[in-house]
């Protein structure tokens, strides 16, 4: 007998050999028609091989992230099995799960594979599907598995085979397809209800430009027809939200080869937006204490071999700028830590000044391949809402909970509820990697917990994750369409305050070196806009938006009416724009919807003789007509109902 542990803590006692399956059976028939595989001691496992010792069991279903990737680890196999039927003497090299779905890449004997034939490889998987055909765990001799691979000719499968060690190899069988696979799988293909193929792309065989280019066909499944259903229709609100789509549409940024690739320009709709961000936390950073400090754009190599920056990205990076002055080089700075530890070090500091948190919108720049360039999201150049606390290590605690309380006042004025925080800590088994003193590390570990914990986050802990300069608290928020991104950062650092020989002098009158923690809470301005482009659709709370108000004249009788209007509302910094186009009003009201504007003011003779404005607001409709002071309160109070104060 064995004793198996559940995740409430219940132990079954069960004879050697019994399978997750089972255990899932005799807790209820419903949950092991669920039961996708098994995560036994913390490892992935088939649903229906035997238990062998003493474990900690989880059975692992679709709402699971490890059950949802051997779903689609499995679908691979299916989708081989299809197109081995479809197109007898394809080649197959691997078949993992990725983010959402899975690839397999094929050698295809030159026949083609193309978006025509996606409907087709669907059908056939599905058909397949039904045949609810069991994953075989078959274990293997090297030798055996040397030989029916030779004997099908498939030189991809000898070649993972040279790797693997005789006594580790098994083969999965479903239906007519076996693949050589250490697995797990699911149970049988009966669960795969929904398949589509995505797309298909060339992909060197390795990786390796030299090397015979194989396709790589993408596909999705689900558990239910609804599940792909409601799957692409988000995808195709994403393509729709798509930040580089919407972002040219209003205007907000644009891209100039002649300038440089991966570098953004900031259109004058976008800049507005910006600064009003940056205004924003400012504002906030101000009231937490920060101090603004400004540092230029570049550095001495110098500072960056201080850093340790030259040594670990120095060959990946810009490369340094010469002077007319030999042996005078400079870098392109890519992050603005090292100018702000020359400035704590510009003074003497006591236990007195500290904590100093020192605050820059800085602009970095940083070398990135030119294939992994993405809109806002992946760029050479980018300004960080950067700050840098310098504190004592009893300190630590406090600032991160100050931190966190920045973060999270930041996302929700800007609507980001549904976040989760991610304590990153050293690993539990080599702590070689990670510098500085062990005391300390355990200190700031626990301290960083007990912030999260006080400050009531929903957070995962993941050890091995920490920087090897110290530990780390991301926080990654979920948008409109449910997709997660990573946003706010707070990291805690023992290695740049030494680097720099940074010193405070203590109560004690001895000197002592400062922590630092580095912390963004938007990340960087470029990634934050085009997250709130996508969340938002383009649809900016009023007080972001680039035009909060758009005056529409109804003709050009009433344009100097219009223009008055508008001063006396920029007077009062309510921010837009007359149209003076000589276009019906129909046309000027549906060209304020498509620009996103929130509020549309109609003026015609009406309005021109009682003085006042016809109000229209996006999703709304129809406000009805008010005086210009009354508009003026109604658009102010609207503008600051979403900003609350940082206290
Ligand atoms: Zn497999
Ligand atoms: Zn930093």
């Amino acid at each position: 007998m064995i004793q198996i542990t559940l995740p409430d803590g219940r132990i079954q006692e069960v004879p050697k050999g019994t399978t997750p399956l089972d255990i899932a059976r005799s807790i209820s028939e419903g949950l092991a028609r669920q039961v996708l595989a098994a995560k036994v001691n913390g490892k992935v496992q088939d649903a229906h091989q035997g238990l062998t010792e003493n474990a900690t069991l989880h059975l692992l279903t679709w709402d699971n992230a490890d059950g949802k990737s051997t779903f689609w680890h499995s679908s691979a196999h299916l989708m081989a099995e299809a197109l081995e039927a479809l197109y007898p003497g394809v080649k197959f090299w691997v078949g993992p799960p990725v983010e959402n779905g899975f690839y397999y890449d094929v050698d295809t004997q030159g026949q083609s594979i193309s978006q025509d034939d996606f409907a087709k490889i669907e059908q056939k998987m599905l058909e397949l599907a039904r045949q609810k055909n069991e994953y075989v765990r078959i274990p293997k001799s090297k030798a055996e598995a040397l030989a029916y691979f030779q004997e099908k000719g498939d030189e991809y499968k000898l070649d993972l085979l040279e790797n693997l060690e005789d006594g580790s190899i098994t083969f999965y069988q479903q239906g007519n397809f076996t693949d050589l696979c250490r697995g797990p799988h699911i149970p049988n293909t009966g669960f795969i209800k929904a398949a589509k193929i995505m797309n298909v792309a060339g992909a060197y065989f390795k990786g390796d430009q030299n090397n015979k280019m194989l396709t790589r066909i993408y596909g999705v499944t689900f558990p239910k027809q609804k599940e792909l259903d409601e799957y692409l229709a988000l995808l195709e609100e994403a393509k729709r939200r798509d930040h580089r789509k919407l972002g040219q549409e209003l205007d907000i940024f644009t891209f100039s080869e002649k300038v440089g690739k991966g570098l953004p320009l900031w259109l004058p709709k976008g800049a507005m937006l910006r600064e009003r961000l940056e205004n924003f936390l400012k504002k906030a950073q101000l009231k937490a204490g920060y101090q603004p400090v400004v540092t230029p754009h570049i550095g001495s190599k110098q500072l960056y071999i201080t850093s340790g920056h030259w040594e670990k990205y120095g060959k990946d990076s810009f490369q340094p700028i010469h002077t007319p002055e030999e042996d005078e080089e400079f870098l392109l700075k890519p992050m603005n830590c090292p100018h702000h530890c020359e400035i704590y070090k510009s003074r003497p500091r006591s236990y007195r000044d500290l904590p100093l948190r020192l605050a820059e919108f800085g602009t970095v720049y940083r070398y990135e391949q030119s294939g992994e360039l993405h809109g806002l999201t992946r760029v050479r150049g980018f300004t960080q809402d950067d700050a840098h606390i310098f504190c004592r290590q009893d300190q630590v605690e406090d600032e991160f909970k100050k931190v966190i309380d920045l973060v999270l006042y930041v996302f929700k004025s800007l609507g980001f509820e549904d976040y989760l925080a991610q304590v990153s800590l050293r690993s539990l088994e080599d702590r070689s990697k990670y510098i500085g003193d062990d005391a300390a590390w355990e200190q700031a570990e626990a301290a960083i917990q007990r912030a999260a914990d006080e400050k009531g986050l929903k957070t995962v802990v993941e050890y091995g994750e920490a920087a090897f300069y110290g530990p780390k608290l991301d926080f990654m928020v979920k948008d409109a369409l449910g997709r997660k991104w990573q946003l706010g950062t707070i990291q805690v650092d023992y290695q740049l305050p030494n680097r720099f020989e940074l010193e405070y002098v203590g109560s004690d009158n001895q000197k002592h070196r400062p922590v630092m923690i580095h912390r963004a809470p938007f990340g960087s301005m470029e990634r934050f806009i085009a997250i709130l482009i996508e969340n938002t659709a383009g649809n900016f709370p009023l007080w972001l938006s680039p035009d909060q108000m758009a005056i529409l004249p109804i003709s050009e009788k009433y344009a100097e009416y219009a223009n008055e209007v508008f001063l006396q509302l920029q007077e009062e910094d309510i921010r837009g724009y007359v149209d003076h186009r000589d276009e019906k009003i129909g046309r000027k009201i549906r060209d304020a919807e498509v620009n996103k504007i929130p509020l549309m003011l109609i003026v015609g003779e009406k309005e021109s003789e009682e003085g006042k404005v016809s109000v229209r607001r996006k999703g709304e409709g129809d406000l009805g007509s008010m005086p210009i002071s009354d508009f003026i309160q109604f658009a102010k109070s609207e503008i600051f109902k979403n900003i609350p104060s940082y206290k």
